[in-house]
């Protein structure tokens, strides 16, 4: 009896038992919705039992930079909720919203291995059952006019008010978000301060791929020619972040220098490559003690990417 009993414990606890036991449980776990109010009723329950909903608002084409959102959103909160909606007021250029990636069989998927908690797969008449609530009454100011709202009219409009309705749906206590889009990390922290939303917003690193290349949907839509050029970006940050670590901060000779290897380079059509304050996203007035923020955005073909590396001071 002992024995069996000994036999039965060890199987219990082995790794591979626990792997299958943790797939089956998460199989059975994930609610899809497409509808606002049965999403509340989903949500409505969990805070019911007192427990802490954390929120990753996503345009779906999952990756694993997504996917470390999750699992930082899992570690951090009881129920984990994940949104997938491509948001068609955030993008300048059509042709841009209607060759984004759509997987969401393969998305959905991935969340369920992932063990996200509920999926919420909204209409755009669902977000937005009355035109009125594509914009809202928000100004993020000076942040939101440089880099990507220099290149891209009305993006953050489109961002601010999509992220609003998101979080007003879902009323998250924690929601995240990638610091590979900084600038949009910060015009949503400065949302969330302007409407004092009880949500508390995290930002999460950059995960890349081996050679470098920061995790992006977009990457999909790269050319099997393109997608080992890619890597140029990740590393022509890398190259400003090395001088500036080593002590250079004269930023216009480097951002010079690195103009120059693009244009050697020749691949790219490039819209800014540029070192400015992490915090105002403004020219550096102190070098040597604020945070910076190396950034980046660039057409490689017809697929633009973005990136970035911060420096901690
Ligand atoms: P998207 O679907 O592109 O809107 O991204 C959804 C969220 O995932 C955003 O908060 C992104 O910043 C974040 N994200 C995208 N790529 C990465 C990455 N490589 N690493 C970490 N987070 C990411």
């Amino acid at each position: 009896m002992v024995n069996i009993t000994t036999k039965l414990v060890k199987k219990l606890q082995s790794a591979k038992f626990l792997l299958v036991l943790d797939r089956f449980y998460k199989a059975t776990m994930l609610k899809i919705s497409t509808k606002v109010i049965e999403v509340q009723n989903f949500l409505e329950i969990e805070r019911q039992n007192n427990k802490s909903i954390g929120f990753v608002p996503t345009m779906g084409a999952l990756h694993k930079g997504h996917l470390s959102l999750i699992r930082r959103s899992r570690s951090e909160n009881d129920c984990t909720i994940a949104s997938v909606f491509v948001n068609p007021t955030q993008f300048n250029d059509p042709s841009d919203f209607d060759k984004y990636p759509r997987t969401i069989q393969k998305d959905t998927e991935m969340l369920r291995e992932a063990g996200c908690s509920i999926l919420f797969l909204p209409s755009e008449s669902e977000i937005y059952p009355d035109s009125a609530l594509k914009s809202i009454n928000f100004s993020p100011g000076p942040i939101a006019e440089v880099l990507e709202g220099a290149h891209r009219p009305g993006h953050f409009a489109g961002v601010a008010a999509v992220v609003k309705r998101l979080l007003d749906i879902v009323q998250p206590h924690r929601a995240y978000f990638g610091l590979k889009d900084y600038q949009q990390f910060l015009v949503i922290k400065k949302l969330q301060q302007f409407y004092q939303i009880p949500t508390q917003i995290i930002g999460c690193e950059t995960l890349r791929e081996q050679d470098g290349l920061a995790m992006s949907s977009r990457n999909s839509l790269l050319s099997a020619l393109d997608r080992p050029k890619a890597v140029f970006l990740h590393q022509m940050l890398q190259k400003a972040f090395n001088q500036i670590m080593g002590g250079n901060i004269d930023f216009q000779s480097i951002i010079n220098s690195i103009l120059l290897d693009f244009e050697e380079n020749g691949n790219f059509k490039l819209d800014y490559f540029d070192i400015c304050s992490a915090n105002s996203l403004q020219k550096v007035v102190n070098p040597e003690k604020e945070d910076l923020i190396i950034c980046v955005a660039a057409f490689l073909g017809k697929v633009r990417l973005i990136d970035n590396l911060i420096i901690k001071r």
